[in-house]
């Protein structure tokens, strides 16, 4: 019997997995996704989209699947839906795994200033004015508008509503971009402070600041919800995911379920 798995996407991580996972007969598996994005990218495994309302809606979803596992390969900042995952596996009786990418870390030549949230990320910007790349999606523009002073660009895959940070420069892109591409973005553009998120993950801005010497405020990860009620198995990668699934999928057999 094969392993039903359902897997919380939205990052390059659960599209890793989706590779891995294709065409593999031990395993029967769903990608989930929010629907934030117009045109997202899809894997090979059959795709359903939208929320489930809730961790109660989670937990029935993964009753009437028949699901055997659920892999939270959400993004480390999506922390609604990890703390739905972790109730409803609790409540579904079905094991959960938490695919996660390391965050970054600051190096050598890296001018970081580290915030709690975007708030204070506004906020680190100061009071000179400056030309500051947004590069934390389109959802977390607000606080931004208490510093209206500085000349903002936003890069994000689909364009944010209008009215959210009006004064704003819009630039739709779809990652992953490479060194040469952030540098000329941060050159040319003559931005002195890069804002982004510690997503983690392979990515050429960072390095990019660092050659340029531009200032990044670094918005650090919310604590992930993890309570120790909740056993949750964390893997860095596609790759340990996999060994987890096979681990189970081999229990399975063995129990002849
Ligand atoms: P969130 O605040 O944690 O979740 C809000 C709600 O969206 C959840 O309660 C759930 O609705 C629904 N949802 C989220 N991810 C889902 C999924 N994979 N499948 C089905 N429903 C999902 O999430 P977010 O920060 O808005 O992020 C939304 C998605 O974008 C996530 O899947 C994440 O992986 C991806 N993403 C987020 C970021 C970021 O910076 N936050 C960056 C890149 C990608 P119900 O309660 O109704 O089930």
């Amino acid at each position: 019997m094969s392993l039903r798995v359902l897997i919380l996407g939205g990052t390059t991580e659960a599209l890793a997995l989706a590779r891995a996972l294709s065409g593999d007969t031990r395993f029967v598996a769903c990608m989930s996704l929010a629907g934030r994005t117009r045109t997202p990218v899809l894997s090979a495994l059959p795709t359903r989209i939208g929320g489930f309302g809730g961790a109660d809606g989670l937990a029935r979803f993964m009753r009437e699947g028949r699901y055997d596992v659920l892999v939270d390969a959400t993004h480390p900042f999506a922390t609604r839906i990890s703390g739905n995952a972790m109730l409803a596996s609790h409540m579904a009786g079905v094991p959960l795994l938490g695919l996660r990418r390391p965050a970054w870390t600051q190096g050598p030549g890296d001018q970081w200033i580290t915030v709690p949230d975007m708030a204070a990320a506004a906020q680190a910007l100061g009071t000179v004015r400056q030309t500051v790349l947004l590069t934390i999606g389109r959802q977390d523009l607000h606080p931004f508008r208490a510093a209206p002073w500085h000349d903002y660009v936003v890069r994000s895959v689909d364009a944010p509503p209008p009215d959210l940070l009006p004064m704003a420069r819009i630039i739709t892109a779809r990652g992953p971009f490479t060194l040469a591409d952030e540098r000329a973005l941060l050159r040319d553009l003559g931005m002195t402070i890069l804002v982004t998120k510690n997503s983690g993950g392979h990515d050429a801005k960072l390095a990019a600041a660092r050659e340029l010497g531009i200032t990044v405020v670094m918005v650090a990860r919310p604590v992930a919800p993890h309570p120790d009620d909740a056993p949750m198995t964390l893997v860095a990668d596609a790759a340990g995911a996999l060994a987890w699934l096979q681990a189970h999928a081999q229990g399975a057999s063995r129990r002849g379920v």
